[in-house]
């Protein structure tokens, strides 16, 4: 195969001096390409003398055949994030058309809701690039040394295509150390935004794009608290509710609702939702869930329903069985405190917890509850966060609708 021809020099983020550099990659870098999964680790590479940190490089095999491209780094463990397969010029124009094609599925599966994730990284086979829209506000992560180098072609890409009022941007994340990237977040383009207010399943919320957790909002729950409310009734316990979403989403359907959570910024930005949408049977606690929970079982309290969507338990595999028992805990107490017939709503978003993993640590917390429960739905993130067949870490979340019989 030919190797791809200079991109246009005038196009200002892909603009090089000196030709298209190769990284030789080894046979078992290679397998990794022909399994479908878009990362190469460094010690696949053979040979990257020539290639740029966050260059775009050609990727080739010992024999010189050409396998792709990708974005290199010269400081993760994932040298190598390929592009795609194709030999034809990685441009601004290939990179549009991406952008373009994770804007068109997300009016098939986020038509109703003005916050969603536009671009989700790998899962739109664009690593290490996420885009979350919140209306007419973007926020933009560029988690690799090849992504930051495209940020200001993403930029204006967006600016094309949507003319936003804001893109802020969110790389205030821990990951960006190991590309040797600093840690930044800021306003990129258009006004600089405080608040913004965005319809999602017929409720308003205000997110803080600039100073609220991951970029403003959990997207990635949406579709499981419209799917969760149609089993609230009675008492609902959220716990860990952060500004709201599953507490508020459920308030209408419930008697009355008490949402636990820790963060006092994110209870601030919880209130305000209530304003907004004018529910009034919602009582927040600022309280930490393991102890609210403990302290409600031995006071006698009960609930009908309840949400458990605690932060990542297990960040790396070495974690997991402590994220297991903790998992455990939480269930437990949880099923404990829950009714005869009501229903429980619990989630992983550890990547590293796998689903039989996390039903396994719920089936034998409710063997410890003294609970026979059942399995009403088996959920995942939300449509808008693409799960790839062949990367399994794309599939990270698990939402289990439980109902204690
Ligand atoms: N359910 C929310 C997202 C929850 S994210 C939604 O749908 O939007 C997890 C939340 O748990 C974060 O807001 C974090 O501040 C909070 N948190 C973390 N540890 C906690 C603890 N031990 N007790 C209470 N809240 C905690």
């Amino acid at each position: 195969m030919e190797p791809p021809a200079q991109p246009p020099l005038e196009d200002a983020a892909y603009a090089r001096v000196a030709p298209m550099a190769s990284v030789v990659i080894s046979s078992r870098g290679v397998e990794r390409i022909l399994s479908g999964h878009p990362w190469i680790y460094r010690s696949d590479v053979r040979d990257a003398a020539g290639a740029e940190p966050g260059a775009i490089v050609e990727l080739r095999d010992a024999r010189k055949r050409f396998w792709g491209q990708a974005l290199y780094s010269n400081k993760s463990q994932i040298a190598l994030r390929l592009l795609t397969r194709e030999s034809r010029p990685f441009d601004r124009a290939f990179l549009s058309e991406r952008i373009r094609a994770a804007a068109a599925y997300r009016e098939k599966v986020a038509a109703g809701a003005q916050a969603h994730r536009l671009v989700a990284a790998e899962g739109d086979l664009l690593p290490s690039l996420v885009v979350d829209r919140y209306g007419d506000c973007f926020v933009i992560q560029t988690l690799s040394q090849g992504m930051e180098r495209l940020k200001p072609a993403v930029v204006e890409i967006l600016q094309e295509i949507f003319s936003p009022r804001s893109i802020v941007e969110r790389n205030d994340v821990p990951v960006r150390a190991l590309e040797g990237l600093p840690e930044q977040k800021g306003t990129l383009a258009g006004e600089t935004i405080q608040e913004v207010v965005v319809e999602e399943n017929g409720l308003k919320f205000a997110y803080d794009l600039l100073n609220g957790q991951k970029t403003g909002g959990f997207l990635d729950q949406r579709e499981n608290r419209a799917a969760a409310r149609d089993y609230a009734r009675g008492r609902l316990l959220d716990a860990f509710a952060y500004t709201g979403g599953f507490a508020l989403t459920l308030a209408r359907a419930s008697e009355s609702v008490v949402a636990v959570e820790s963060s006092a910024e994110a209870l601030g930005l919880a209130r305000r939702n209530q304003e907004l949408n004018g529910i009034t049977n919602v009582e927040w606690k600022d309280a930490n869930c393991f102890d609210f929970l403990k302290a409600a079982d031995r006071a006698g309290e009960r609930f009908d329903t309840i949400v458990l969507d605690p932060p990542p338990f297990a960040r790396q595999k070495s974690n997991v069985e402590a994220a297991l028992s903790g998992y455990h805990e939480l269930n437990l107490r949880a099923l404990k405190t829950l009714k005869p017939g009501g229903y429980l709503v619990t989630c992983s978003c550890s990547y590293h917890v796998s689903e039989a993993d996390f039903l396994g640590a719920i089936a034998s917390a409710a063997l410890d509850a003294h609970r026979t429960v059942a399995v009403v739905e088996r959920r995942t993130q939300s449509r808008d966060h693409p799960i790839l067949l062949t990367v399994p870490e794309t599939h990270y979340l698990k939402c289990l609708i439980l109902r204690a019989l």
